[in-house]
């Protein structure tokens, strides 16, 4: 129906939206433990996006963002989704994916994204996408995003315009601290 489609939409995008991101990313997790296949996530921030709008305007901000919303959904394969998460934040769930393939679609992401500037007479613009795969690097739809998201921080202190793979050094504040293993003796001189 019109209703259920409007409240699965973004309405600057088309594209999902949060919501229907985590119902999606939900059943997607559930089907990847029964089937033991993978899910990859991509997490795609535009670069200093404050800087373009600050520069050319919110109305040519938006169109920047409808651009990017449909080079994701360009790329990505029939049953995959692509949602904006936050006001320039969009996360691509690609089903059966591994970190090989996720890659790819990444790196097709951002070569589309930087090749030409998305609207005629600005700059071009750039993105950072951070990249997490179920059950490597996440056991929960949950995790997985944070992660997917760490790694994007991480593509942001690099020096952005890049893609980078989640890994454990990025678990950062965010986890709880692991307790140091005590000994369960005491060592015999
Ligand atoms: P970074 O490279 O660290 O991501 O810098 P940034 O400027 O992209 O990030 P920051 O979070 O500081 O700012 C995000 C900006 O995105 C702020 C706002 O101007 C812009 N933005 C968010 N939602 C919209 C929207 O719906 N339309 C437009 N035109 N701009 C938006
Ligand atoms: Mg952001
Ligand atoms: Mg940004």
């Amino acid at each position: 129906s019109r209703a259920e489609f409007a409240a699965c939409t973004d309405g600057l995008t088309g594209v999902h939206n949060h919501r229907h991101l985590h119902e999606h990313l939900t059943g997607e997790v559930s089907k990847a433990v029964v089937k033991q296949s993978r899910v990859a996530v991509l997490f795609v921030d535009i670069d200093h996006f404050k800087a373009f709008n600050d520069r050319w305007g919110h109305i040519l901000g938006d169109e920047v963002l409808r651009a990017v919303a449909l080079i994701v959904e360009g790329q990505i394969r029939r049953d995959d989704i692509v949602a904006r998460y936050g006001g320039e934040e969009f996360v691509a769930v690609l089903s059966d994916t591994d970190l090989a393939g996720g890659l790819q679609v990444a790196d097709r992401i951002r070569d589309k994204i930087t090749a030409a500037p998305l609207v005629p007479g600005t700059a071009r613009v750039t993105v950072s996408i951070g990249l997490a795969v179920f059950p490597e690097h996440a056991t929960s739809k949950t995790e997985l995003i944070e992660k997917a998201d760490a790694a994007m921080y991480e593509a942001k202190r690099l020096g952005r315009d890049r893609i980078q793979v989640y890994n454990d050094e990025l678990a950062g504040i965010k986890l709880l601290p692991t307790e140091k293993p005590r000994p369960r003796f005491s060592p015999t001189p």
